[in-house]
């Protein structure tokens, strides 16, 4: 078969989870919670499933769980979001940039990403004939020049993909960030998808800069969010895209022949239990404390970290210990120290080693205590 994505393969995510199994070492690679959700929201699901909400869901999502949506974002940022017109509940965020991204792309069209970036847009792009052109940020700060960007912009530039709070790199835009975005696109026709999934995963009380308090940026815009990582339930596949509504409309053409609806009973459950605004409140300070265990924890250690604003994840820098490149000492740690922890480098299209493992900490205590103590003996 002459193959539509040649270049693709199975994802690093899936080859270092392997990995781990195989070694039977700590995974802190793929990143998902090893601590169970909140037993109040499994409850919630179990009773909506025995009260008998099993059948379809609407195409664009339950009404409680958009307008709870709409009231979080209340809750959070002060804006305004329509239910209705503007929400649209999706099988998980990476469905939601699948969907967008087939709206948008036509073949031809050029789509900028930034690198390290995460790994689905790509594919998406190529698949409906797009080229991605990438930008390429370096280690430890990851800024953006913003003018290479603009040299960047073409006639042909469809989109523009941004993650922030930023997965791997755990960088946050600034407000000074999303300016120069919102300068630079008004000599553009060119759309944004704003990967957001981390956007209540925040440290040292930084202030998420969402795509939504932007007017010239929000009305070209597909905002994307994940129930998995609010809710501790990355298997659940659940999440949510936030446009205009005539993005939304055009969205859900195509996500009615995706997926046509995500799980009822969960969006209803999810409904409930965010009525509490403590439930999403809360995840900096619950995240910010695993940071700041596993970071005291590796002083000392051969392991440099970098500072991470945001997201479960921390980089750390090897260089004191090594000189193989990123997937190999993630390979070797895996297989002489029972850690499993992801290469940075796979987040990049071209070859880029900066000596920098990407480390999981949506872990309990006791898992990050024990691979605190195996990276101790690294030598
Ligand atoms: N975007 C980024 C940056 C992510 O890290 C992830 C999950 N790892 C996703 C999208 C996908 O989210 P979901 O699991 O809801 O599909
Ligand atoms: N987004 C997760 C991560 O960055 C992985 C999700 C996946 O395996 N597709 O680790």
């Amino acid at each position: 078969i002459k193959s539509k994505l040649p270049d693709t393969m199975l994802s690093i995510f899936t080859q270092m989870s392997a990995l781990a199994e195989k070694h039977q070492a700590i995974n802190l690679s793929q990143g998902f919670p090893n601590y169970p959700a909140s037993p109040e929201l499994i409850a919630l699901v179990n009773t909506y499933m025995q009260k008998g909400y099993n059948q379809y869901a609407p195409m664009a999502g339950m009404m409680a769980l958009r307008e709870r949506i709409a009231q979080k974002i209340d809750v959070m940022y002060g804006l305004d979001v329509h239910p209705e017109t503007e929400i649209t509940i999706t099988a998980g965020a990476t469905q939601a940039i699948f969907t967008a991204i087939a709206t948008l792309i036509r073949p031809g069209d050029e789509v900028i990403i930034f690198e390290p970036a995460y790994d689905s847009y790509r594919p998406s792009v190529e698949l409906f004939g797009g080229k991605v052109v990438p930008i390429r940020l370096l280690a430890p700060d990851f800024k953006i020049d913003w003018e290479s960007v603009r040299a960047a912009v073409t006639d042909k530039t469809r989109l523009l993909i941004i993650n922030n709070p930023n997965n791997p790199s755990t960088k946050m835009l600034r407000r000074d960030d999303l300016m120069q975005l919102e300068s630079l696109l008004k000599q553009s026709e060119a759309f944004l998808l704003s990967d957001e999934v981390y956007e209540h995963i925040v440290f040292d009380n930084r202030a998420h800069e969402t795509i939504l308090a932007y007017p010239s940026l929000r009305e070209r815009s597909y905002v994307v969010a994940s129930f998995g990582k609010l809710l501790h339930t990355t298997g659940w596949k659940l999440g949510y895209v936030i446009a205009p509504s005539v993005l939304t409309n055009e969205f859900r053409k195509v996500h009615q022949f995706n997926v046509f609806s995500a799980n009822t009973p969960m969006q209803l459950a999810i409904a409930d239990y965010l009525k509490n605004s403590d439930n999403y409140l809360s995840l900096p300070s619950f995240f910010q404390e695993k940071r700041d265990f596993l970071t005291q924890g590796l002083q000392g250690s051969p392991l440099r970290v970098i500072n991470s604003e945001s997201t479960y994840f921390l980089l750390v820098d090897y260089s004191a210990v090594s000189q193989l490149s990123e997937f190999d000492f993630a390979k070797y740690l895996t297989e002489h120290y029972a850690v499993a922890t992801i290469p940075v480098s796979a987040f990049y299209s071209a070859s880029c080693e900066q000596n920098l493992v990407r480390i999981c900490f949506a872990k309990d205590q006791t898992t990050l205590a024990k691979a605190i103590d195996l990276l101790h003996k690294i030598v």
